[in-house]
């Protein structure tokens, strides 16, 4: 009910700013110019001669300057504080109109004193000090960030109205309480307190009346001038929800409580009981001598002469100025929601790709903000943590505080000077660094009289060398290669209600090739159905869509056009069921016969002959035993363990480090390894070795994916095949496969020679024990 109501009052200020402004301002020269006779009674000006002596003439004791010095201490340390917190929101709107909202209602608050109270510029100080004490900046802030949360004018009303409604009941009742409890002040009978008690009383009764009124209002206005780009509702509401779990229950009951015993005390202790016992707060001066010129000499000298507390006051003043300019300003960035607003606003602007000068000045005003206070906003789930990259437009930032958040031991994994640009929405989230992996190169590697070095990334010592040690042993012949297959596949399960309906789409399927790959080829520029290889099972149905991808491994790229081909069919066949893009029928990432059998990606076959001398002096072995280890590890071995595809020594090293090098999606080594080495005298007198090494589902791209970030795309660079070939689209991968095939023949020439001699173990220990103790 009651909050009803404060939300309808806000609701008014914001909608009718003009009005409320101009009603309080006039308010304001009215109390200004009204004669200050009509205010003194005479019996109060006769009941109140003494104290008016007691403020005026008595000069202040040691005790009073010590006190009254702590008290300006306490408000000036206070009203910093307040500072403090307001320029850590960080946003220069909540700071200017909490701004204005204090100097406002210290104008109505000490204009009024004056006017009406005749209060001498001594007591005015005072007063000035405790309305410092008083005053409560937090919620003008709050009311702020309600109101700029809005995207649009209506919304500030609506937003104020919000606000007030959450604000207001908890202000009223903060005021209540604080106007009696410092109204206990007034019936101490000590003169100096009373009077400063009702200043303090007045304070409050003026900041309270100036928040409800004049505050919402210039709120209102402020915002509907400047302008407010986007709307951030849901900020508004999780500040309603912060705002609501603060304003406690059990202390809004204590405070009532509070309010109705004050109450009782002030009515007991106000009660008439006989004219001279009425304490009236309001202590005036008698008439002054306004043209007196000597009184205006002391009053200016009052005020320009430096007591002991001035100093003191002084001194801590310019402490604080120097602490604020020199230490805090560069030290503390913004903080939590009003942040949070400027966050969000990029982040939107993130999205839409709009770059202008006012986003970089927001991107500025966010890097300076402390990591500390984007934390917060994490922490209180304001932004999420996978959005900080898009949040704070700087993604070594979002990086080093997404760390600082996990709180894990990142040291040691490094995160500075790295392209997250790139990472971000194509390779990876929530990154928290990078993992820099050695890279080595093997070569020069021959192949269709061509000559490579191949970047190989691994951790395994050894690996390189003995590829190495291939290369050198075919690099007299060369390795020729040929490409015999390239489809990518996606193999989609889908369900009908019964046989009959299953095999009726299989039919239609079979027959209908060209209307579907229309749909299919729809979708890219480069992919080109080939093949669709449906299997029916009971009622569900396997359409395996086999595509040429040009230079792109193609996984994306065959998922969207599945996609395509799919609805095309559920269009036409209403019964059928799309149970799942992939059915495993594809099939990618997990081990397969069908890719061993109907290949995947690029099969390609590699040949080598390496002559005998090469064989006895590189590799340190003889052709029979090669053929012979080969027969009874690679193909016997394998068969007896129900390999598929798995017919080699180590085909799959060669395969990863040639994918991490280059960007390749690295979990694709599982099928892209399939290979078959055979190997078997040739020559004239039969001491040559012919050397075969088969790999039909090799998935590689030279775009998309992770060669697009920079190392990667620089591995592939060294290899002539980075990035799209314009002539003719595909061919860069192409290649790419066939130097993969052909680096994975020189690996298993080299570890097949090492196996026949014993060297493995030697070379391993040699090679790949880390001499640090560990
Ligand atoms: P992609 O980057 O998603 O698609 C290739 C993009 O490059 C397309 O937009 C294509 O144009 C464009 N392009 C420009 N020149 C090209 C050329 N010469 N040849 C081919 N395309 C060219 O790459 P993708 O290979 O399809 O997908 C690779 C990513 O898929 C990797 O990050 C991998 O980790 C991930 N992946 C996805 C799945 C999955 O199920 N979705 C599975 C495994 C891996 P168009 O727009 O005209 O086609």
């Amino acid at each position: 009910m009651y909050t009803k109501f404060f939300r309808v009052h806000g609701e008014f200020c914001a909608s009718h700013p003009w009005e409320v402004i101009v009603a309080t301002l006039t308010l304001t020269a009215c109390m200004l110019t009204v004669e200050q006779q009509s205010f003194i009674s005479p019996p109060k000006a006769k009941i109140h001669g003494n104290c008016v002596e007691c403020l005026q003439d008595v000069e202040y004791n040691a005790a009073d300057v010590i006190v009254m010095t702590l008290i300006r201490c306490l408000a000036v340390l206070y009203g910093y504080y307040q500072f403090c917190n307001l320029h850590k929101l960080g946003s220069k709107y909540i700071l200017g109109i909490a701004g204005l909202f204090t100097v406002f209602s210290s104008f109505i608050f000490s204009t009024t004193l004056l006017n009406l109270l005749q209060v001498e510029v001594v007591e005015l100080k005072d007063a000035l000090f405790f309305f410092l004490l008083l005053i409560d900046l937090s919620k003008a802030a709050k009311l702020a960030e309600y109101a700029l949360s809005a995207s649009n004018h209506e919304e500030v009303k609506i937003n104020i109205a919000r606000g007030m409604s959450v604000l207001g009941p908890t202000i009223t009742l903060d005021t209540i309480v604080e106007t009696l409890v410092i109204g206990v002040g007034t019936l101490s009978g000590v003169e100096r307190l009373n009077v400063l008690s009702c200043f303090a009383c007045l304070s409050v009764i003026v900041n309270y009346i100036v928040f409800m009124t004049f505050y919402p209002a210039c709120l209102s206005l402020t915002l509907e001038v400047s302008r407010i780009s986007e709307s951030n509702f849901s900020l508004c509401k999780a500040l309603q929800e912060d705002e609501q779990k603060s304003s406690n229950p059990v202390l809004q009951r204590v405070k009532i409580i509070m309010s109705v015993g004050l109450t009782l005390v002030h009515a007991h202790s106000r009660w008439p009981q006989n004219e001279d016992d009425v304490i009236t707060p309001f202590v005036v001066q008698e008439e002054p001598n306004a043209s007196n010129e000597s009184s205006l000499y002391s009053l200016i000298m009052k005020w320009v002469s430096l007591s002991t507390d001035h100093l003191v006051i002084l001194i801590l003043l310019s402490a604080l100025v120097v602490k604020f300019v020199f230490f805090e300003n560069k030290l503390s960035g913004t903080d939590s929601k009003s942040d949070l607003l400027k966050i969000l606003r990029h982040d939107q602007e993130v999205q839409t790709q709009q770059s202008s000068l006012e986003d970089e000045a927001k991107l500025i005003e966010l890097e300076e903000s402390g990591d500390n206070d984007v934390m917060e906003l994490v922490r209180t789930k304001v932004i999420s943590q996978y959005n900080l990259e898009k949040a704070l437009g700087d993604c070594e930032r979002a990086v080093r505080i997404r760390r600082k958040l996990l709180k894990a031991n990142f040291e040691g994994l490094p995160y500075k000077n790295y392209d997250y640009h790139k990472v971000m929405g194509v390779c990876c989230e929530n990154n928290v660094g990078y993992i820099p992996v050695p890279v080595g190169v093997a070569g020069p590697l021959k192949l269709d009289g061509k000559t490579y070095y191949v970047p190989l990334a691994t951790t395994e010592g050894c690996l390189v060398a003995s590829t190495n040690r291939g290369c050198r042993a075919v690099n007299r012949c060369g390795i020729k290669s040929k490409l015999i297959a390239d489809g990518m596949t996606r193999g989609p399960v889908v369900r009908f209600s019964t046989l009959e309906k299953a095999t009726e789409t299989l039919t239609w399927i079979e027959s209908n090739f060209d209307s579907i790959k229309v749909k299919f080829d729809g979708t890219s520029r480069f992919a080109r159905l080939t093949k669709i290889h449906p299997r029916l099972f009971g009622r569900l149905l396997f359409i395996r869509f086999v595509a040429k991808t040009g230079d792109a491994m193609g996984m994306n790229m065959l998922s969207k056009a599945t996609e395509a081909a799919l609805q095309f069919l559920k269009d036409k066949f209403e019964d059928m069921e799309i149970l799942s893009l992939s059915g495993n029928f594809c099939t990618d990432k997990k081990s397969a016969a069908i890719n061993w059998l109907e290949g995947r990606g690029k099969s390609v076959i590699c040949e080598a002959i390496i002559p005998e001398e090469i064989v006895r002096t590189v590799l340190k072995t003889t052709v029979e035993r090669l053929v012979d280890v080969n027969l009874s590890k690679n193909l016997i071995g394998s068969a007896a363990a129900g390999s598929v595809g798995g017919f080699n020594a180590h085909a799959a090293n060669i395969v990863t480090a040639i994918f991490i090098a280059t960007g390749q999606d690295a979990a694709q080594n599982v099928v892209s390894s399939n290979c078959m080495t055979l190997m078997e005298s040739c020559g004239d007198d039969g001491k040559d070795l012919y050397i075969t090494c088969t790999m039909p589902s090799i998935e590689i791209g030279t775009v998309g994916g992770g060669t697009i970030l920079s190392p990667q795309g620089a591995c592939l660079d060294m290899l002539g095949v980075k990035g799209s070939n314009v002539e003719r689209p595909g061919e860069n991968a192409n290649q790419l496969a066939k130097i993969v095939c052909a680096t994975v023949l020189a690996g298993e020439v080299s570890l097949m020679a090492a196996l026949t001699e014993g060297h493995l173990v030697k070379s391993h220990l040699k090679h790949n024990r880390s001499n640090v103790k560990l």
